[in-house]
């Protein structure tokens, strides 16, 4: 009989570690953070700060995709 019980606290301390195991990979886990926040290049002729999807590369520069709004830097 104390084996049993052996056995039955054992099995539940078993759990018990399973449970935290997991419980720790899940809190492990980022909860969802923005690792692919973007880059703020800045307009090689306005200086205008714009995240990388809303630039264009010119020969190595970043500069506005659209051209109305990029303006020399007085
Ligand atoms: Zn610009």
């Amino acid at each position: 009989m104390a084996r049993i019980l052996l056995l039955l606290a054992i099995g539940f301390f078993i759990w018990l570690l399973f449970r935290g195991f997991f419980k720790a990979q899940v809190s492990d886990a980022p909860p969802t953070e923005p690792t692919e926040a973007e880059n703020m290049v800045a307009c090689a002729r306005c200086g205008v700060n714009m995240p990388r999807s809303e630039a264009k590369q010119e020969g190595g520069k970043f500069t506005c995709l659209d051209p109305s709004t990029c303006k020399h830097a007085p």
